[in-house]
């Protein structure tokens, strides 16, 4: 399998070294895509960016085609142009395009916004915005993690159940599939039994109305993390019919 999503000390969450990578996905023969943080919304403009010349060139000689070099770009309307320039001007393998943020608050620090708003209302918008940044960014490869609002939301429930966002929902799966975006299944949050139950209600709508390809990705900060859960995600592909893949300079390969 292919681990498509994993941050090193380029991002700014993240201390973990390409050495320990390649031991990890070595010892559990894996193929890895690092995809660091570029968030050029995020308000302190010292975090969560790089610098794209020092990352392809510490990490170039370690690529290979089991060790891929791509990018997490955090989807923002504001800097879809920016965007598109770093991923045409540089080497990237791959590019994930993630909704971090909302109104400008990195969804991890928004105690505001969910005092301010109700959990129905909140979730709908950001599904909307999910739609809209995919309309403005149609260059992405895969979509990140669709739950990742479930992480941090500080509600007494934060997961999403399909039944209640129904419309919303199919809107972010019909926009992807229509330009052509895969969809990733994010696994840091399959160790829950309930979680993997209300995730596969979507991916199986996603085969459904036309959607084929998955990446699966740990979205590891540290090296325990690395391909975690990915026996439950091969099961979950598998259950809803959808074919693993991978991006190798920027185009789409089949796992296996
Ligand atoms: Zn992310
Ligand atoms: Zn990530």
């Amino acid at each position: 399998m292919f681990d498509t999503h994993m941050h090193t000390k380029f991002s700014t969450d993240s201390k973990m070294k390409i050495e320990e990578v390649i031991y990890k996905i070595k010892k559990y023969n894996l193929g890895a895509i690092i995809t660091e943080h570029v968030d050029l919304n995020y308000k302190d403009s010292s975090l969560f960016r790089i610098d794209p010349d020092d990352y392809f060139k510490s990490y170039s000689s370690y690529r290979t085609d089991k060790l891929l070099l791509g990018v997490e770009i955090g989807m923002s309307n504001k800097f879809s142009h920016e965007y598109e320039n770093l991923i045409t001007n540089y080497s990237f393998d791959y590019v994930i395009g993630s909704l971090h943020e909302m109104y400008d608050i990195d969804l991890f620090e928004a105690d505001e916004l969910y005092k301010s708003k109700s959990k129905k209302e909140l979730y709908e918008e950001y599904f909307a915005q999910m739609v809209s940044c995919i309309n403005e960014h149609p260059f992405i490869d895969s979509l990140g993690h669709i739950d990742y609002i479930c992480r941090y939301a500080k509600y007494e429930d934060t997961e999403i159940y399909y039944e209640d966002y129904k419309e919303s929902i199919e809107e972010v799966l019909k926009t992807i599939i229509d330009k052509g975006i895969a969809m990733e299944l994010n696994a840091r949050r399959l160790g829950d039994k309930e979680v993997v139950n209300n995730l596969l209600k979507i991916y199986a709508r996603y085969y459904e109305l036309g959607g084929r390809f998955i990446t699966i990705g740990s979205d590891a900060h540290t090296s325990e993390a690395i391909g975690s859960h990915f026996n439950i995600a091969n099961d979950m592909a598998e259950l809803c019919n959808l074919k693993m893949i991978y991006f190798k300079d920027r185009k789409m390969e089949l796992v296996r």
